[in-house]
């Protein structure tokens, strides 16, 4: 299919693209990789009558070292991320998922900012967002606003991205002494969206768990959080009896969907699997 007929304007600045998004409201659409808007356009799930085009603009780009925190603009692309050192040694769960997201000709294209902007509840880089409490730098015609990743993801496709707003940066914390952090899925092939998969970024200090973050995706209609299950590692050695009682735990705390890859009961089963599988690399890194 094609898709419906639309304008094109390119933002030179973040002050242009902020203007036309104020000018077009809600008939106009960001686009910055283009790897899923265009998709959805082509199958007419949506249909602006405007494409506000930030590539361009100048310092949306590049990952900037803060502190104890990475800065991540939203139009850098996935395969920058995915080849940053910087990202290798100082956020190593982003590190793992890149290779997940989608096919190297698309990581070529596609952007982080993109992928969080998006929210499909699918995909790998909200959930990791929300296992490191990622902060989103949103600006709209009255300034920057933050928001925390887990107030960010709100639902299906949904965040808290407003009419008229771009999402500029996500800030990560840099990885801390005495922190782990794992990262599987299970998909048919490789670059296939998961059937469900899981990011972890917990406390380990060789022996025993602290502080854990668990976040599934492709388990519910955003990243889902399973803070019952993880108070269960706090205190605990890794052994085979904790990996059931987890495994057990998440069947009553998750309660993913059904669809033509699995149905419920199938994806609570490979909850259980995944986090086996994370923690146990984990306590034997
Ligand atoms: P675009 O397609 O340009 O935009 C996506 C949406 O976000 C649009 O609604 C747009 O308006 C909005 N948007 C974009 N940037 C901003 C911004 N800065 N501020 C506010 N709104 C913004 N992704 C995965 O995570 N895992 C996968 O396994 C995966 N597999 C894929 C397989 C295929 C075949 C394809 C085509 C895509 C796949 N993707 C996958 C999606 C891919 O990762 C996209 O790059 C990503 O979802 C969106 O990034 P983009 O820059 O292309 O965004």
């Amino acid at each position: 299919m094609k898709p419906a007929p639309f304008a094109y304007a390119r933002a030179d600045t973040l002050d242009e693209a902020l203007a036309l998004l104020a000018e077009h409201g809600d008939n106009a659409r960001i686009i910055s990789g283009g790897q899923s808007l265009m998709a959805t356009l082509n199958m007419r799930l949506s249909a602006p009558a405007v494409l506000v085009d930030i590539s361009r603009i100048e310092g949306l780009s590049g990952i900037h070292d803060v502190g104890n925190r990475l800065k991540i603009g939203a139009m850098t692309r996935h395969v920058d991320v995915e080849k940053s050192s910087l990202i290798a040694t100082t956020t190593p769960l982003i590190k793992k998922a890149m290779g997940h997201v989608a096919h190297p000709a698309i990581r070529n294209r596609g952007t982080f900012g993109g992928s969080i902007a998006f929210a499909d509840p699918a995909a790998e880089l909200p959930a990791c967002a929300v296992a490191l409490r990622a902060t989103m730098h949103v600006v709209g015609k009255d300034g920057e606003r933050e928001v925390d990743s887990e107030a960010f993801f709100k639902g299906l496709y949904e965040t808290a991205i407003e009419t008229g707003e771009i999402l500029t940066a996500v800030s990560v914390p840099k990885i801390e002494e005495g922190w782990k952090s794992g990262f599987m899925e299970l998909a048919r092939r490789l670059g296939d969206y998961a059937i469900i998969g899981l990011a972890v970024h917990a406390e380990y200090d060789g022996a025993t768990f602290g502080e854990a973050r668990l976040v599934f995706f492709n388990s519910g209609d955003k990243p889902t959080t399973v803070p019952r299950t993880a108070t269960l590692l706090e205190g605990q050695s890794w052994s085979e009896d904790l990996a059931d009682r987890l495994a057990a735990s998440l069947k009553e705390e998750l309660d993913p969907p059904e669809d033509l890859n699995a149905d419920g009961a199938m994806r609570k089963h490979l909850a259980g699997v995944l986090t086996k599988r994370v923690l146990q690399k984990i306590a034997g890194e």
